[in-house]
């Protein structure tokens, strides 16, 4: 017997009855992100695995654990692209084109890349929105990126979901930080679990977003980025703050958020779902500063966010929000004797370059049959044509809602339809 295949685990596919809430938010994003004025970026899949050992962070576990990374046929290393930032970032810096003195403001939308262990929330390929903008410190830019973020989840009608803030520090203040964190977690050496040890050593910052209970225990009284700001950071903070007071954007800080990867600086912040569960983060972005230059380019600013699909579908199924209609054709055709169904084919087509939908049951099939997929197709109009009406260049048109039939000429079919559905 033939092997049977099964989908690689932590993926899905995405099902008739399903694409079109995807489509429907890909829609929506890109609805908002042109409010905002950013333009559409689409960078590959896979880039040079380097990419992002450099710039996520070596040590971070995206590189360390998560990515997807292969060498190709000339032995060339490389990776799914666990995240779109770096790949943004590479490509602004080598098209000359999208580095724009007034600053540039990019999105994408696409799937990214991570071994990690499935669960509900999260995935091994997964579907991301996002946005960047490049070549502006004034933190403007911070509190333009969170507003698209929050009506973003605004449009969509979601209202449980909190926006959580911090800064982490800059490339000045940030390493003192690191050391006075180092200092406290020292003490607790013997109780912080594996990851954590290997975190203090690299990054200790990252023990602060440890879920395991004794980490959460220990970090409560760690020392908080926002006592060990510089002056910068801490004005420009101030400042955001201020901003979101006045778009009336309700906000939380929270000196907790630290995010995963290892480019961010100063700004960070996350829309978190509680009703998510353990996955509870819907969106999360910050502020990269370095990374541009990191990455061979200008020593150029950057800000910008990225969210799942499938947390957002997640939420707002748990809120019964709709997702748009889902495509049906306007018109059902139903075809009755052998004549008929030979002239069926030509009217679909003059009614599919007319920009009318229509459908029709392409196997022969007895009346009764496809009367029910007529009802299934959720059609609202109904066409029947039968011999003897061909004959007479006639053609009947079912109502479906209200069950009225009327017959119509068929050369008069188009403009008729057109009239009805209009
Ligand atoms: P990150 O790049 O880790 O900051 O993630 C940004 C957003 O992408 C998160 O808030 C989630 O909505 C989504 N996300 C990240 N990782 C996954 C995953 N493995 N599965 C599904 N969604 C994810």
């Amino acid at each position: 017997m033939a092997e049977k295949y099964k989908i690689p685990r932590g993926t899905f596919d995405i099902l008739p009855q399903d694409s079109y809430k995807w489509e429907y938010i890909r829609k929506k994003f890109r609805d908002i992100a042109e409010l905002f004025n950013y333009r559409e970026i689409v960078t590959p899949i896979f880039e040079q695995a380097d990419l992002f050992e450099r710039s996520v962070g070596n040590s971070t576990d995206i590189v360390q654990k998560e990515m997807y990374k292969f060498c190709d046929k000339k032995g060339r290393s490389l990776a799914l692209r666990p995240e779109g930032t770096a790949s943004v970032v590479r490509s602004y810096v080598e098209n000359s084109s999208l580095q724009q003195e007034s600053g540039t403001k990019l999105f994408y939308l696409g799937p990214m890349f991570r071994y990690d262990r499935p669960q509900k929330g999260r995935y091994r390929q997964f579907y991301q929105y996002g946005v960047e903008i490049l070549g502006v410190k004034d933190p403007l830019a911070d509190v333009e990126v969170i507003a698209l973020g929050y009506l973003f989840l605004k449009d969509l009608g979601l209202s449980s979901f909190t926006l959580e803030i911090n800064s982490i520090g800059c490339s000045e203040c940030s390493p003192e930080y690191d050391k006075a964190l180092v200092k406290y977690f020292n003490r607790f050496k013997d109780s912080l679990c594996n990851d954590c040890l290997a975190r203090l050593e690299k990054n200790p910052k990252r023990i602060l977003d440890c879920k395991i209970p004794s980490c959460i225990d220990i970090s409560q009284e760690a020392p908080s980025i926002l006592d060990n700001l510089d002056e910068e950071c801490r004005l420009d903070f101030d400042k955001i703050q201020e901003y979101l007071t006045a778009l009336s954007i309700p906000f939380k800080v929270n000196s907790r958020i630290v995010r995963g990867l290892d480019y961010y600086q100063k700004t960070a912040f996350e829309f978190i779902n509680n009703n998510l569960g353990a996955q509870n983060a819907l969106l999360g972005g910050g502020r990269y500063d370095g990374l541009v230059a990191q990455l061979g380019g200008k020593d150029v600013p950057g800000i910008g966010f990225a969210g799942g699909f499938e947390r957002l579908i997640i939420s707002m199924e748990n809120e019964k929000l709709s997702f748009g209609k889902q495509p049906i054709p306007q018109i059902f055709l139903i075809l009755l004797g052998e004549t008929a169904r030979d002239s069926g084919i030509k009217i679909l087509h003059d009614l599919r370059k007319a920009g009318i939908s229509a459908d029709f049951l392409m196997k022969p099939a007895s009346i009764k049959s496809q009367m029910k997929q007529a009802d299934r197709s959720r059609s609202p109009l109904t066409l029947i044509l039968g011999d003897n009406e061909l004959d007479q260049g006639i053609i009947t048109l079912k109502n479906m809602n209200t069950g009225t039939q009327e017959s119509i000429s068929l050369n008069d079919l188009i403009s008729v339809i057109k009239e009805k559905l209009s």
